[in-house]
């Protein structure tokens, strides 16, 4: 099948409100073009450098999503361009993102990465860290970005209840921050979990957003320089 044709088939699957982001990661700018002219829009990458560069060769109306961790200091490069960040995970880098925003004039759309994988995992927060993130006085003073919801990545495991059971707790997370803090907010809707192995549960457990790479462009060879 072609990539374009794994992605038809996992649209037909999944229901149209879950928003499916292709994951192109090590995946060169052709191999985006055909998905693109198929009329996929929403694309996903984990690398700041990577994402300008394919920002800048390919049509400006794709919606970037950065879903990897992020560097303070690489906030710059994309904050002209991209649409979400899903991989915010401290107040630091959050007030990062809003100083970028400011200085390009618009505000930027983002997602409190959740640990939700009881694994030594090096990035997210635990729910009660977002709490405290989202009661901060700093946290208020912030104008040019947006809390959209929550991202998590579950577990590399076999056992499906496992995942399942972190997807749960991830809504969970969700309600429990929007009954807080978002509750006459209409912005705060996304819950950013599933990827290929795992996006099934993922959508029955209330996912808004999938991210899938590998079933759409195939493995990823990781030695390729893109
Ligand atoms: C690479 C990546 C994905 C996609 O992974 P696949 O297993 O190829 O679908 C999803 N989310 C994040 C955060 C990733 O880094």
């Amino acid at each position: 099948m072609s990539i374009a044709e794994n992605l038809k088939k996992i649209e037909q699957e999944i229901p149209n409100n879950v928003k499916i982001i292709a994951v192109s990661k090590t995946h060169p700018k052709e191999m985006i073009q055909e998905v693109y002219d198929f009329g996929h829009r929403v694309f996903g990458e984990n690398k700041t450098q990577e994402m300008t560069e394919k920002h800048e060769a390919l049509p400006k109306d794709i919606e970037w999503h950065m879903i990897g961790h992020l560097q303070t200091n690489k906030v710059k490069y994309i904050a002209p361009f991209v649409s979400m960040i899903h991989s915010v995970d401290s107040l630091k880098l959050l007030k990062e993102i809003d100083k970028e925003a400011i200085k390009n004039n618009r505000v930027i759309d983002y997602l409190l990465q959740i640990d939700i994988a009881n694994e030594d995992t090096k990035f997210g927060m635990l729910e009660k860290e977002a709490i405290e993130l989202l009661s901060s006085e700093d946290f208020a003073q912030l104008k040019n970005i947006r809390t959209c919801g929550v991202m998590g990545i579950g577990s590399i495991t076999v056992d499906i209840n496992k995942t399942r059971q972190e997807f749960k707790n991830l809504k969970v997370t969700f309600l429990t921050l929007k009954e807080k803090f978002f509750k006459n907010e209409d912005y705060f809707t996304e819950i950013s979990m599933g990827m290929s192995s795992d996006y099934d549960i993922a959508i029955d457990e209330g996912s808004t957003i999938v991210r899938i790479g590998s079933l759409i462009f195939g493995q990823r060879d990781y030695f390729k320089v893109v």
